[in-house]
C-alpha cells in the first residue's frame, strides 16, 4: 500500500468503498477530493489520469466502469491524442 492508498482509505466513510477503476478511462489511481458535510453520506472522487470526477450518490452509469456509456469511455491513447478544446486564438494585430 502506498501513501495515496492510505490517504484514501482514511477518508472513505464507513460503508463506502473507494472505486477500483475510473468509470471513464479505467485508470486505477483514484483520489478522494471531498466528503459530505454530514459524515458518511457521500464522497467525491477524481481520476488522476482523465480528471473525471463523480459523487458516490450519482447513478451507476456515472460511477461504475461497467455501467458507464461505451460511447463516452476513454482510453490512454484517447487522452494523449485529445485536441485542445477550446483552442487559444491568435493574438490580435493592432
Ligand atoms: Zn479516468
Amino acid at each position: 500500500m502506498n501513501a495515496t492508498d492510505a490517504t484514501n482509505d482514511a477518508r472513505t466513510p464507513a460503508g463506502q468503498d473507494r472505486p477500483a477503476l475510473c468509470p471513464r478511462c479505467a485508470h486505477e489511481e483514484i483520489t478522494a477530493v471531498a466528503d459530505s458535510p454530514v459524515p458518511g453520506v457521500w464522497q467525491v472522487f477524481q481520476c488522476a489520469r482523465c480528471l473525471y470526477m463523480w459523487r458516490t450518490t450519482e447513478p451507476a452509469r456515472r460511477t461504475t466502469r461497467e455501467a458507464y456509456p461505451v460511447g463516452f469511455r476513454m482510453t490512454a491513447a484517447d487522452i494523449e491524442t485529445a485536441s485542445e478544446v477550446p483552442t487559444v486564438p491568435p493574438l490580435l494585430n493592432r
